[in-house]
């Protein structure tokens, strides 16, 4: 899909989440095989010009050819890949080719992070990469590959979910730790993860802290019961190749990281 792209900024979790403490409540891979590609149909909704210069050159890399006259780029609608997603490749301890795989895939797209696979497989690293954004008003250290992405983000939760008048107060991107455990590693550490109030959304399968938060607590018949922020936001962060850790058994609603190719985050207009 396409969508506009404007500025934006950054920060996240990942059992992240787990060192986020609660505060009161207010606020396609190269898969081996090919086969397993995102759909890459751009959507017509958002028509976006991509004006924000950090976002046309983070996304320099999806240029077509070369030519006098380089093309409007615009949003391109993207899926994550499934064997990104962490509930693939956990428990990491009988998982090992799966998380290996993932491990080669995000080390060779944002860069190596010490001492998690082959230093090989990239010779930098990606807080080499990270670059300071905004997002929402709110600044955040992202990976340079992802900044177009949140910007598709962005521009669109502002026509889709305006309704909602949800304004993040916070964010958490990049970080220079993992909060895993047992092998699993964080895509904060890549800088493609986000969290988005990391004090009001919470991660009732996180830390013992989360489950005593009152989110956490209270009976629901939905996830989307245990955040403040809309679901129309997840909806559109996952239009855009991002996965909600809202899904996974760690139920980690403040949690988004990009899992699609970011090579078609920005296509041509056709
Ligand atoms: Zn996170």
């Amino acid at each position: 899909m396409r969508g506009v792209v404007g500025p934006l900024l950054a920060v996240a979790c990942g059992v992240a989440c787990a060192a986020t403490a609660p505060a009161p409540p207010k606020v396609t891979a190269p898969p081996a095989t090919s086969s397993a590609a995102p759909s890459a149909s751009p959507s017509p909704s958002v028509s976006a010009s991509v004006s924000d210069s950090a976002v046309v050159s983070a996304s320099a890399s999806v240029a077509p050819s070369a030519s006098s006259a380089p093309p409007k780029l615009v949003c391109n609608a993207q899926t994550a890949f499934p064997w990104l997603i962490r509930g693939s490749y956990i428990p990491v301890g009988s998982h090992k080719a799966a998380h290996q795989k993932t491990l080669e895939w995000r080390s060779k797209q944002y860069g190596y992070v010490k001492p998690h696979g082959d230093p090989d497989w990239n010779s930098k690293t990606p807080h080499e990469q990270a670059v300071d954004t905004t997002f929402m008003g709110l600044s955040v250290r992202m990976h340079k590959r992802v900044v177009p992405a949140l910007a598709c983000v962005e521009a669109e939760l502002k026509v889709a979910c305006a309704k909602d008048k949800y304004k993040p107060g916070a964010l958490a991107g990049i970080r220079d730790h993992n909060t895993y455990q047992g092998g699993e590693v964080t895509n904060h550490l890549y800088g493609i993860a986000i969290d988005i109030d990391p004090t009001l959304n919470s991660c009732c399968g996180c830390v013992t802290k989360w489950k005593k938060h009152p989110l956490c607590k209270k009976k629901v018949k939905s996830i989307y019961e245990r955040m403040v922020m809309p679901q129309c936001w997840v909806e559109v962060f996952e239009k855009y190749g991002f996965y909600w850790l809202g899904h996974d058994t760690l139920q980690d609603t403040m949690h988004f990281e990009f899992l699609a190719d970011p090579d078609k985050i920005l296509v041509p207009q056709p």
